[in-house]
């Protein structure tokens, strides 16, 4: 899908999906790639610094935290299982530090950007207010 392309339901022109998607991991506005995504840690900003997009219609909620979680698992424990066969006679207390902390640094580096890049998938299928009118409740 292509920007040009317009919404078949909504007759807006369409938002280019991936390009949005990459655009938030990299913690930038997925409307014009510049501005930052975030004021703080996990915290959007209303508006883009740099062009001014409203970003206040995101709902990421609990889905960026589960996403997380469901990546760093993932290596993790394929980390686990493949460092056990390499070196089965590593002490317990050193797989305990090397794993504990790396779980917590992938799971805070992950966070900000599988957030982003929610934001920029909502962004550009103008879900929650991104195209104009608000969700129905
Ligand atoms: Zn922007």
């Amino acid at each position: 899908m292509t920007q040009s392309t317009p919404n078949v339901f909504t007759a807006e022109p369409a938002r280019n999906l991936g390009l949005a998607i990459r655009r938030g991991f990299m913690e930038r506005c997925p409307n014009c790639g510049k501005g930052k995504l975030f004021r703080a840690y996990l915290k959007v900003n209303a508006r883009c610094p740099n062009c001014n997009e409203d970003l206040s219609h995101q709902r990421a909620d609990d889905a960026p935290p589960y996403i997380t979680m469901l990546i760093v698992g993932h290596v993790i424990v394929a980390g686990v299982l493949a460092a056990e066969d390499i070196f089965p006679q590593s002490p317990l207390w050193l797989d305990a530090l090397i794993w504990l902390w790396l779980t917590l640094v992938l799971s805070l580096a992950l966070l900000p950007r599988v957030k982003g890049a929610l934001v920029g998938y909502q962004w550009a299928l103008r879900m929650h207010g991104f195209g104009g009118h608000e969700d129905e409740m």
